[in-house]
């Protein structure tokens, strides 16, 4: 291992009770990237002009919008649309070019997989501004380094392979980031016994919940009403948790 390794979050968020904690992770790193992209990165240069090439996600600049610091946004959200006017500009007479190119097109070539097609860069252009977004990246290093963590802990710290049994297992998407980076750490037994823990209270867990929001639905019929809801009452949020998304407003 070259580089230090903070094991103190990992030990925290597998101490909690929770259907992924690589998900509980997930949400504090986003939520300290919001504060550093709204305050301290403001004043600073060099990510100012990392901002203004790349720009930020839907899901992103809406959470920055809510977190509330205007000044902040509208600072950063200007100079990036100063740069991206170039682009927009450009891609304006790629519009029109292959508006006119459609336009002059003989009518055989106006139908089927033709149609259209001279479209197809300008969206991609346009879609590639949209997607392209400077906290997504910063949040997927830092959770590629906590996941990598977590395989290490595993390997490495003794009493990490029990809590680590004992958890619920990961969401789809954070199970999948495991089983694609385990193999590249870990070899023989321990590869061996990470996979086959790992999946074993997958499917245990995903059994648990599928039965959990079966009752959930159950209890919308007269006949159950005064039955207890058991863990079923919040099953809808930790069942779309488990399947990839965190759901963050509490019910
Ligand atoms: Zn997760
Ligand atoms: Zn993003």
């Amino acid at each position: 291992m070259k580089q230090h390794i903070d094991t103190a979050p990992i030990w925290e968020s597998y101490r909690q009770d929770c259907e992924c904690p690589l998900c509980l992770l997930n949400a504090k790193v986003e939520a300290s990237n919001v504060d550093y992209f709204l305050g301290e990165s403001v004043m600073e240069p060099s990510q100012r002009i990392e901002v203004n090439k790349k720009g930020f996600c839907a899901d992103h600049f809406k959470l920055m919008y809510v977190a509330g610091n205007r000044l902040g946004l509208a600072l950063m959200t200007h100079t990036y649309m100063k740069e991206s006017m170039k682009a927009l500009k450009e891609n304006a007479q790629k519009a029109r070019d292959a508006a006119a190119a459609e336009a002059g097109k003989p009518i055989f070539k106006r139908l089927g997989s033709q149609k259209g097609a001279a479209f197809g860069d300008v969206v991609g252009e346009l879609e590639k501004m949209q997607n392209t977004c400077l906290m997504c990246e910063r949040i997927r290093e830092t959770m590629e380094r906590y996941m990598y963590t977590v395989i290490y802990m595993y390997k490495h710290e003794a009493e990490f392979p029990k809590l680590f049994a004992e958890s619920k297992g990961m969401c789809l998407k954070h199970y999948a980031q495991a089983l694609e980076i385990a193999p590249k750490h870990l070899s023989g037994d321990v590869l061996k016994r990470f996979v086959d823990t790992l999946t074993d209270i997958e499917m245990k867990n995903f059994d648990r919940l599928e039965g959990e929001i079966e009752w959930f639905t159950n209890k919308f019929d007269y006949r159950n009403q005064d039955k207890p809801w058991g863990n079923s009452r919040d099953a809808v949020k930790r069942c779309v948790n488990k399947l990839g998304h965190q759901v963050v407003d509490e019910d």
